[in-house]
């Protein structure tokens, strides 16, 4: 089963920004490949440039049009662009389940922008482990933005492009995705909302309604940033402008205030996490059927341990 990969070159060909090379990295991710620490060294000094942009909302309400649609602004600036559309809720390559989306089509042939699908449910470590990983293969390929796109408005989701820098939160007239999205915690994590399907009615009325909501949400009297409401049609291109202006404004935002540092910290910090449990778990046999987590569990459920002394006792064992 177990290739060889040569990771030196594998490595060097992303650096020169070779797609090939690029998606098998991530693949390499997305399957938790043994050499990853490997690769991980090697990317580590490449690391560190990419402006990573979250897009979530209901599915259906244009997060795919909207990200072929900044796939293009973005481009016409000049910028190598990453997307990686993550898919929490399917256990299948995203390789292979959503392929490389047709819906890209326009920008699939264009050597400037990397597009990527990625399934993480059942990952081991989960999505704090795996999302950032592929973003340091998109950062390392030398793209300025990656756009980081998820299929839905869920938990899974909202972990998923809290991981961005500038995370924008899309909403269609008259949906009550308004009302989903503050049930799952959307409202908090959003630095720019977008009422995209604008050429629907009830869009002004939407807008109206998510300012309001944010006026209620802010009361700290730090200086904060208050996310815009742009309204857009992504399907022809009214607004995009107006978006790439927003999240543009968000990471000057940031860069001034020194909360691009911070999200970049806390980014690292949740993924030296997720890697340091992974490490803890494996060595102990898993989750479930490790041979010493069962001896454990029978001494707990018998009375004979409590589940803190067995846990000390676990991870003492693994040292
Ligand atoms: P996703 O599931 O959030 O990725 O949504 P898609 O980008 O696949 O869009 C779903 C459908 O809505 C597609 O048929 C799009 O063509 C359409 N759509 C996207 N943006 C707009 C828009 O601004 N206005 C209208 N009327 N339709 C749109």
């Amino acid at each position: 089963m177990a290739r060889t990969v040569d990771v030196a070159g594998l490595v060097d060909r992303a650096l020169a920004g070779e797609p090939r090379a690029v998606a098998r990295l991530i693949s390499l991710v997305e399957t938790a490949s043994p050499v990853l620490p490997e690769v991980a060294r090697a990317l580590a000094p490449h690391t560190g440039r990419a402006w990573v942009v979250g897009l979530t909302g209901a599915p259906g309400v244009g997060k795919s049009t909207t990200t072929s649609a900044l796939v293009g602004a973005l481009r016409a600036r000049g910028q190598r662009v990453g997307v990686l559309a993550v898919d929490p809720s399917s256990p299948f390559s995203g390789g292979a389940l959503l392929g490389d989306r047709v819906r890209m089509g326009a920008h699939a042939t264009d050597p400037g922008v990397f597009i990527r699908s990625m399934a993480t449910r059942g990952h081991l470590g989960g999505l704090s482990w795996a999302t950032p990983q592929a973003l340091r293969v998109l950062d390392a390929a030398g793209c300025d933005v990656v756009l980081v796109e998820t299929v839905g408005v869920g938990q899974s989701e909202v972990e998923v492009v809290s991981l961005a820098d500038t995370v924008a939160v899309l909403i269609a007239p008259g949906s009550g995705d308004g009302v989903q999205a503050a049930k799952a915690g959307i409202l908090e994590i959003a630095d720019v909302f977008v009422v995209n399907k604008s050429d629907r009615d009830g869009a002004d009325a939407t807008a109206r309604d998510l300012k309001h909501m944010i006026s209620l949400g802010r009361r700290d009297r730090a200086p904060t940033w208050r996310p815009p409401v742009v309204k857009a049609v992504a399907s022809s291109g009214v607004g995009v402008d107006a978006v790439v202006g927003a999240l543009d404004a968000h990471l000057a935002w940031m860069v001034e205030h020194g909360e691009r540092d911070r999200r970049r910290a806390r980014r690292a910090a949740g993924e030296v996490e997720a890697i340091a449990v992974e490490r803890v778990r494996s060595r102990f046999g898993g989750l479930r059927g490790g041979a010493a987590l069962d001896v454990l569990a029978k001494r707990v459920v018998a009375g004979e341990l409590d589940p803190y002394a067995a846990a000390d006792l676990l991870v003492d064992g693994v040292g």
